[in-house]
């Protein structure tokens, strides 16, 4: 679904990715770990081009993202995210959330964008909530509408970045169950976290990231399991 090749991103003087190489296929759920500052959210940012890479390449559907003359709305829109803070619009239910993206990019029109939002709803487990805004829900329930919102738009790929962190912990359950479920159903996903049960249990591959590189890539019982590495093993142990 996604490859990306010798990837680097630079912010001035500053080279945050390093030549990164990796591809995620059409099905497959890969994790990517690591400490903070090694360039997780910035890859994640590179995929949907939310940031321009230096140089390399990112493609997306066998459609190249980082060629010049593509339609990069066209292909954003393949891309869902999925952020620590839910982004949603506070003025806005949670149906309204849903329905925005879905009308004024897709054109899709009122009848369908309100279907496809109550599925969406009912498929992240808050069907009942479709007329809340987001300061009358939990966290774990406004990312769940953030994830709904993210599904409507059909995309080919799911960008993740550490959609649990900002939760109290008696929340994160409900949303990794619904990340868990759509793993399940053969969504091809890109996430970031620590959560280290959810990486091992769901992922076909973690990816370990430090300063800018891949440092280890592999089945996820495998990087967790018997990591190669020694910064690998320095990780595990401190988050595990
Ligand atoms: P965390 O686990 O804390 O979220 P991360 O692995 O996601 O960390 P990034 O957010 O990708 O790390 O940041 C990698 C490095 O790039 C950091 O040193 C950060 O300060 C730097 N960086 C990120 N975005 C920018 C930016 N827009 N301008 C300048 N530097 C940036
Ligand atoms: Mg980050």
């Amino acid at each position: 679904a996604v490859e990306i090749r010798d990837l680097h991103k630079h912010f001035g003087k500053l080279e945050v990715l390093k030549g990164i190489d990796f591809a995620v296929d059409p099905g497959q759920v890969v994790c990517v770990i690591g400490p903070s500052g090694s360039g997780k959210s910035t890859l994640l940012r590179c995929v949907n081009l939310l940031e321009q890479p230096t140089s390399g390449r990112v493609v997306l559907e066998g459609v190249e993202l980082t060629d010049r003359d593509v339609d990069i709305d066209a292909a954003r829109r393949r891309v869902g995210m999925v952020f620590q803070q839910f982004n949603l619009f506070p003025h806005m239910t949670a149906l309204q959330n849903v329905m925005v993206a879905q009308r004024r990019v897709l054109k899709r029109g009122r009848a369908e964008a309100e279907k496809i939002a109550r599925e969406n709803l009912e498929k992240v487990g808050i069907a009942d909530k479709c007329d809340a805004y987001p300061l009358q829900l939990s966290g774990g329930q406004q990312q769940r509408v953030a994830i709904a919102r993210a599904l409507a738009m059909n995309p080919a790929l799911m960008l993740f970045d550490e959609p649990t962190s900002a939760l109290d912990p008696e929340l994160v359950g409900d949303v990794l169950t619904v990340m868990r479920k759509l793993a399940e159903e053969g969504m091809t996903m890109l996430v970031v976290t620590h959560e280290m049960a959810f990486a091992r249990d769901v992922a076909d591959r973690v990816v370990f990231m430090d300063g800018g590189v891949i440092v280890e890539d592999g089945p996820a019982a495998q990087v967790i399991g018997e990591p190669q590495h020694e910064r690998t093993k320095s990780f595990l142990r401190r988050v595990l």
